[in-house]
């Protein structure tokens, strides 16, 4: 029978036996490097894929080099960590589903020092006794914000729910219609509040809201006075609401709490770095807030937490309520968190040292060269593949932060010939050992490099492009 004509059923009886690759000699040092087993794991997958194929219909038998090849992919891929790190150029800065904020290199090392040794989170030092892990950062927290008191949780969604649970639990939480808003995902105000088991007592239209409205709700059940920063979306045209500080003249009046979620919460003035204004916690705290909470992983650049800043009993509330217990962080978080705050309270420069604000804050002209620098190379490595060009984009701040607004930045642009081979080149990306996230638009894959960093990031990028062809071939 001829090998033309050969049944499915000899083409896989004429792979090689598992023993004979195991000592193929071009496989020496991957079995000195993950040992017997781990080699002889990835023999078999391989040894299976490909019987699968030639079941399926193939017709040719691969040679021992493929397998060979095949054999070190599976190798590879099996040591890869799920949580790899990607190369974010989607022109999201503060991307959700990328993880949000890089670390800075001080809160990574001490993460990594937490992570490595046990550490006084529980324990006070200079009282050799048992102590409150809050205080870790909470005397940098009181200093950067103005606040009498801090407590830090998960997330910021989290700081939201212990805050209204803990504050208005059984009563009436006072919000304006206009601030009803959803983050994405579950997190729906409107939701947080029934699970925090406060009733909701909504007041004033989508786009005006007034002092009067607040006043007329109040009466013997009101709980608190909730405002809610309009992160993800912008209201324009007629409109109107009450400003903080009246806020908290009303609800102080009434002897009840005033809370703000900020949502982002830059502890810097982002005017000063030439960004727009993004409001502060200092500011809502010298406003007359009792309470505010943000996030730790926004446009403060740390590690994802959510801090709640305010008056001294209502934190201490917040503190002994059953739900802090379940909605606290560990050491690692508290490690970076601290690290990030005192960049914050002690660098000159913290957007240098922040990665988040070095990303914000990267002038157009840099990204503009690095496009100009980089873009013969690419063209070079992706020829055949996709013509590339550089063309002016917008990046976002993301998350919530600023919704508006927008960022100059410029954008490696790959075109490919067919419709369908775009989805084919985002796969492509997508399985390179280091993934490149990009965005479609107008039939093109965009690649913004904002958030490719000049000195460390861009050899990597260019290391990751180099072996694009492969990856190519593979998911056609
Ligand atoms: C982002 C955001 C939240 C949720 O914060 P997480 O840190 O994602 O839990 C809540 N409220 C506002 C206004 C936000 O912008």
């Amino acid at each position: 029978m001829s090998e033309i004509t050969a049944i499915p059923d000899d083409l896989r009886r004429q792979l090689p036996a598992v023993a004979t690759l195991l000592d193929h000699p071009h496989l020496d040092d991957l079995r000195q490097r993950v040992g017997e087993r781990a080699l002889t794991r990835a023999i078999r997958e391989t040894l299976a894929t490909w019987r699968a194929r030639l079941g399926a219909g193939a017709t040719e038998r691969p040679n021992e080099e493929t397998l060979v090849a095949a054999i070190r992919g599976v190798v590879e891929a099996r040591r890869r960590l799920n949580t790899r790190p990607v190369f974010n150029l989607t022109g999201t800065v503060i991307h959700t589903n990328l993880g949000r904020s890089p670390l800075s290199e001080s809160a990574i090392e001490a993460v990594v020092e937490a992570a490595r040794h046990p550490v006084a989170l529980e324990y006070d030092l200079a009282a050799g006794r048992r102590g409150d892990r809050d205080r870790l950062v909470e005397g940098l927290l009181v200093e950067l914000t103005g606040a009498e008191a801090a407590t830090v949780v998960n997330n910021n969604a989290a700081a939201v729910l212990l805050a209204l649970t803990a504050l208005g639990a059984g009563r009436e939480a006072i919000i304006s219609r206009g601030e009803m808003i959803e983050i994405g995902g579950a997190f729906r105000m409107p939701d947080v509040m029934t699970t925090a088991g406060c009733r909701l007592i909504e007041v004033g239209a989508t786009n005006r809201t007034h002092a009067r409205d607040f006043q007329q709700a109040l009466g013997e059940e009101s709980g608190l006075i909730v405002k809610a920063h309009a992160s993800n979306y912008h209201v324009e045209g007629f409109t109107s609401s009450v400003p903080e500080a009246e806020l908290a003249d009303i609800a102080h009046a009434h002897g009840i709490p005033f809370m703000i979620d900020l949502g982002s919460g830059a502890l810097t003035d982002f005017r000063a770095l030439g960004l727009p204004h993004e409001a502060r916690p200092a500011e809502a705290i010298a406003a007359g807030a009792d309470l505010v909470t943000f996030s730790g992983d926004k446009l403060l650049g740390g590690p994802q937490a959510g801090i709640v800043v305010g008056r001294r009993e209502l934190i201490a509330k917040l503190k002994s309520h059953p739900l802090k217990r379940a909605l606290r962080c560990d050491k690692l978080t508290l490690a970076a968190l601290e690290a990030t705050l005192r960049t914050y309270r002690d660098s000159e420069t913290p957007e240098r040292d922040l990665p988040t604000l070095s990303m914000l804050t990267r002038p157009v002209m840099e990204i503009a060269a690095q496009a100009e620098r980089l873009l013969p190379i690419v063209r070079r490595t992706l020829d055949g593949i996709a013509e590339v060009d550089v063309r002016p984009c917008r990046s976002q701040l993301g998350s919530g932060s600023l919704p508006v607004d927008r960022l100059d930045s410029e954008a490696m642009v790959l075109t490919v010939s067919r419709g369908r081979e775009l989805a084919r080149l985002e796969r492509a990306l997508r399985r390179l050992p280091r993934p490149m996230i990009g965005r479609v638009h107008e039939g093109a894959l965009w690649l913004d490099l904002r958030c490719l960093d000049t000195t460390a990031e861009e050899q990597a990028f260019l290391d990751q492009l180099e072996q694009l062809p492969t990856y190519w071939r593979e998911a056609a």
